[in-house]
């Protein structure tokens, strides 16, 4: 009763953006979607349970960044990067701990994927910071993750890493000319270095499976002919009563 009302609510439509560039939370994900979304290919409206779980992160992120603006460490809060750049984002905080300052990246995350993250972080939210503190010019930052279930954190502090940053600009270079330039679809990804696997949850399977790199154009209206309309000749009818002979 009131939860499909509740469910109404939170579901919505992702609007599509026309863009040339790429957001700081694409790296990682499979070039494929990434085109997909691009290009704006229908894809189901978010669920109310997934936007509520987008909501929760939301908050945590919030809780977070002012409980660091209570210690009095915060020297910027969600710090987006410079213009013009290859990638779009913002940070969620820059930290000065020790004379030093850190970019920091907050994520929560499943209780599951907390686990994996016992001595290292999870390489896209590793590769993403990086972006960070190459458009930042900052060499160093701390990844907090929050565990979704239990409020646990768990901290990475991590070096400005060139060769992975240098790496991850020239990928998505390639593939800004390959999707905004050429318009092409891109290959199929290697997958062995994924998280997951994307495929299990890609809103666009079937466009990928059929190698579909452009939508069919829509039908133009029907143009009916504009003629004058056809009246019956006049004619004199008897009418013919109840009770009339045939
Ligand atoms: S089905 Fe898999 S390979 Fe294809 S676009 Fe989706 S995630 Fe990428």
């Amino acid at each position: 009763m009131l939860i499909e009302l509740l469910e109404e609510y939170f579901q919505r439509e992702e609007p599509h953006r026309e863009r040339d560039y790429f957001y700081v939370s694409e790296v990682g994900k499979c070039p494929r979607q990434i085109f997909c979304t691009v290009k704006g290919f229908p894809r189901p409206p978010l669920d109310g349970q997934t936007a509520r779980k987008l909501a929760v992160g939301e908050d945590a992120h919030r809780r977070i960044v002012q409980a660091m603006y209570g210690l009095g460490i915060v020297v910027a809060a969600e710090v987006p990067i410079p213009p013009g750049a290859l990638f779009h984002g913002r940070a969620d905080a820059i930290v000065s701990l020790a004379g030093k300052n850190y970019v920091v990246e907050i994520k929560t995350v499943h209780p599951y994927n907390f686990d994996q993250m016992a001595i290292s972080p999870r390489r896209d939210h590793y590769l993403q910071l990086q972006l960070y503190l190459h458009y930042f010019q900052i060499p160093q930052g701390i990844i907090l993750a929050e565990n979704k279930a239990s409020q646990e954190l768990r901290e990475f502090v991590v070096e400005l890493d060139r060769p992975e940053v240098n790496r991850v600009l020239a990928e998505f270079e390639a593939l800004r000319e390959t999707i905004f330039l050429r318009g092409e679809l891109p290959p199929l990804p290697d997958k062995s270095d994924w998280e997951f696997d994307q495929c299990k949850y890609c809103p666009f399977v079937d466009f990928c499976r059929e190698n579909i790199s452009q939508l069919p154009k829509p039908a133009a209206p029907l143009e009916l002919p504009k003629e004058p309309p056809v009246l019956p000749e006049p004619y004199e009818a008897r009418i013919i009563g109840l009770f009339d002979e045939p």
